[in-house]
């Protein structure tokens, strides 16, 4: 009997080794299995997102010494356009300034939500128009250069301005390390009085004018063709360098937001520009 038990009890042990040898790689091969397509579903989430969002750049063909610079800016918002900015600049991923101004965002709580979207947009800096926008009235507001910084200051401190970077309203000024440069007469005591307050005042260099509507003056080629040549001929402050002024009421209808995409697209397309942010602007 007890040679019997020992007969069961060997045969049994054998079995369960043979069966476990045999099951060992069915498992193995339903683990890497699972691991392989776990693999994959992972390498797909983390490929196509990053495939979506950052499509590979255009070969740069050009020399860092050659490549031009365009600098974005719109002035006056928040304003209704500013909403339709925000969205073109972050699909597009492009740098940009915008130059606000204090009571537009403090009177209007749609408005400011506007100008909270430029608070939390990457691509966006943000600089400073004046809090009233001198109410329109330049001539008398200029006459009064220290009621100036104040207003800028006003409007530094209800918005939580983070640059020093101002746009004087109603003038093409400009107070940059080496670079001093005045349309008119008017505002330049007020200009010299921020810049010795630590801001630096920007101008522009190219206009994209617009009819009292808001509806751009020149086309979009037209604006494309003056950029090019201003920049191929040096007639910017800063050769290489263009500061385009734009105003956010341009871009509160469908055609102005149309427009403002295809300039942007169409200044892409030369392979010759880089947007930047004028905290870059080489002065
Ligand atoms: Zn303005």
């Amino acid at each position: 009997m007890k040679k019997v038990f020992f007969l069961f009890t060997t045969l049994f042990l054998f079995t369960c080794f043979i069966c476990n040898n045999s099951i060992a790689p069915k498992e193995k091969v339903t683990n890497s299995a699972t691991d392989s397509s776990a693999k994959a579903i992972i390498d797909t989430a983390t490929n196509l997102p990053d495939s979506i969002a950052q499509p590979l750049p255009a070969p740069d063909s050009i020399a860092a010494s050659e490549r031009k610079y365009i600098y974005l800016t719109f002035d006056d918002g928040p304003l209704y356009g500013s909403n339709n900015i925000d969205k073109i600049i972050r699909a597009e991923k492009i740098n940009t300034d915008v130059f606000v101004v204090g009571m537009h965002a403090m009177n209007d709580p749609e408005l400011l939500s506007f100008y909270q979207l430029y608070q939390s947009n990457p691509y966006v800096e943000i600089g400073n128009h004046s809090y009233t926008h001198a109410n329109n009235r330049y001539k008398k507001y200029y006459q009064n250069p220290d009621g100036v910084v104040e207003d800028f200051m006003k409007c530094e401190s209800a918005l939580q301005i983070p640059t020093r970077f101002a746009r004087q309203p109603g003038r093409n000024q400009w107070r940059l390390e080496g670079i001093k440069k005045d349309d008119i007469r008017s505002g330049t005591e007020s200009a010299d009085l921020l810049y010795e307050n630590g801001f630096k005042v920007f101008g522009w260099d190219v206009e994209w004018q617009h009819y009292g509507n808001g509806i751009p003056t020149q086309t979009v080629d037209q604006l494309v063709r003056t950029i090019e040549q201003k920049l191929d001929n040096g007639k910017t402050v800063k050769p290489g360098h263009l500061i385009i002024l734009t105003h956010d009421e341009m871009f509160r209808t469908k055609s102005g937001s149309n427009a403002l995409q295809q300039l942007i697209e169409k200044l892409k397309a030369t392979g010759k520009y880089r947007f930047e942010h004028l905290s870059k602007y080489p002065a």
